[in-house]
């Protein structure tokens, strides 16, 4: 189901139920890691796309004027009544604190809705590694930017997605999901700095490859004790390596520090460090589109998870097996498990054209070594959150632009390449996008142009600044 057929479908449900159209709707994708596992806290990088499985909000002022969010799921979860003319907690159901979370945050920043009536439909496995949780987190928060009018920094609104996560459900995710699911791009991968996060998107526009996604469906995950365990393993060999973070540390300091260093924790933190090298290569790889490269990382990666990081299952290993028997040949370059582990997806690099077969061949495989049924589907990297129906400039005709640049970007390819896309796509943007937030992009593009960071210009600056590049070319 394309984007479009999936916010009509939502608009249709939502009418159903309200009796009326939406005003508004808003879709944010899952994602995938594409390699970069286990990094994040350890200051690390990671290398995650958006991906053509969204979580859709189609809303509208409430009918009664009261002060609450209504919000009913297609899946058949029980509905959501949050009241906001009181400060928003946590509360039942248990879903729900996704959105409480983001509506808490908003609300102390004097960003109120009012009341509102919202069907939620996804097509996103939900608890299956794909992150439906920050693509229910960015969906709220950028309904509520759009409902008010009001914007906030994309930098801003992923870390108070997070924050969310972490108080109201009760999850102490990293960053990544929430950085994905607001700054995806179409075409792009995204290599995030989880120290800095600074973000740099890396092309894959070569349409001849794609990503296969396999949800083993077993939701077993790697649990809290288990996490904390590596966490303090990895500080643990931070420690005795002298550096703040692996991050910090290569092969050789840890090769040296063998003797002080017990076995597992050795193996916790060469997993790590040499991840984190895997994940440079392989966005360089991308860039070179070096494909085997990068297939050959993914496949290196899948074995440190299983044997050094001993994350994997006999599930994620059968689909990896699968994979690396079809080969290059077979269209498969590489494959990995994605996500903390244990259960949930992995994720192929392969040929677009033999997605079907490739996909059939791994699912029969999986089947006669688990006995169980695996879910595939293949994704082009996409754009981040969206607002599809309710912005007020009306969408010209023509492609989607990309997401929207973010002026954190850092890496000369990636500001070259910046300024290609907004030769390329500035009116375009200006017009598809809702007003507010394509004068956010615009300005945004405006000073990145100028290379100075955005804090170091004023508002009026920055407008100043694109009045004048916009009379200058002469395209007002
Ligand atoms: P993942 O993010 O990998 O899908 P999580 O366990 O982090 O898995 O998040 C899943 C949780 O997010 C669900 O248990 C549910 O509480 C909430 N959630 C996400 N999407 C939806 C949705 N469309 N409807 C209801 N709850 C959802
Ligand atoms: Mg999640």
């Amino acid at each position: 189901m394309t984007l479009n057929e999936l916010a009509s479908y939502t608009a249709q449900q939502f009418a159903k139920n309200y009796g009326r159209a939406p005003r508004w709707i808003v879709a944010a994708p899952g994602r995938v890691n594409v390699i970069g596992e286990h990094t994040d806290y350890n200051d690390g990088f990671v290398l995650p796309t958006a991906i053509e499985r969204y979580t859709v909000m189609a809303a509208d002022l409430s009918a009664d004027g009261k002060e609450v969010v209504y919000i009913r799921d297609t899946s058949g979860a029980e509905p959501a009544f949050i009241d906001c003319s009181v400060p928003v907690k946590p509360g039942p159901p248990k879903w729900s604190n996704y959105v409480r979370g983001v509506i808490a945050a908003l609300l102390e920043r004097g960003i109120k809705s009012g009341g509102l009536d919202v069907l939620l439909h996804s097509n996103l496995p939900i608890g299956g590694g794909l992150s439906s949780s920050a693509a229910l987190e960015t969906c709220t928060a950028t309904l509520l930017e759009t409902v008010t009018g009001k914007q906030i920094d994309p930098l801003e609104k992923a870390l108070l997605c997070q924050q969310a996560e972490h108080e109201f459900a009760g999850v102490p995710c990293g960053i990544m999901d929430q950085f994905i699911s607001i700054l995806g791009r179409e075409n792009h991968l995204l290599l995030l700095d989880c120290r800095s996060h600074q973000t740099e998107f890396v092309p894959m526009m070569d349409p001849s490859v794609t990503l296969l996604i396999i949800n083993t469906n077993v939701k077993r995950r790697l649990d809290a004790g288990e996490y904390a365990k590596r966490r303090r393993q990895c500080e643990i060999a931070a420690k005795i390596l002298g550096v703040p973070s692996l991050r910090d540390a290569n092969a050789e300091q840890l090769e040296d520090a063998k003797s002080k260093i017990s076995g597992v924790t050795f193996r916790r933190a060469r997993h790590v460090i040499g991840e984190i090298e895997r994940t440079l290569l392989a966005a360089e790889g991308i860039r070179a589109l070096n494909w085997p490269t990068v297939g050959n990382l993914m496949y290196a990666s899948h074995a440190s998870l299983r044997d050094d990081y001993e994350v994997s299952c006999t599930e994620l290993d059968a689909v990896v097996e699968a994979a690396e028997a079809i080969g290059v040949k077979g269209g498969v370059y590489g494959c990995r498990m994605t996500g903390g582990g244990f259960g949930g997806c992995a994720v192929a690099l392969i040929k677009t054209d033999q997605a079907e077969t490739i996909a059939k061949s791994i699912a029969a495989a999986y089947k006669t070594k688990t006995g169980l049924d695996a879910t595939i589907f293949a994704s082009r990297p996409a754009a981040g959150v969206t607002v599809i129906k309710g912005s007020r400039l009306i969408a010209q005709a023509g492609s989607h632009p990309p997401g929207g640049f973010n002026p954190r970007m850092i890496g000369r390819n990636s500001l070259a390449f910046a300024g290609d896309f907004f030769q390329r796509n500035r009116f375009r943007a200006l017009a598809t996008r809702g007003h507010h937030h394509a004068e956010h992009v615009f300005l945004n593009q405006i000073t990145a142009r100028a290379a100075k960071p955005r804090g170091q210009q004023t508002v009026r600056g920055r407008r100043r600044a694109a009045a004048l590049y916009v009379a200058e070319d002469g395209h007002t």
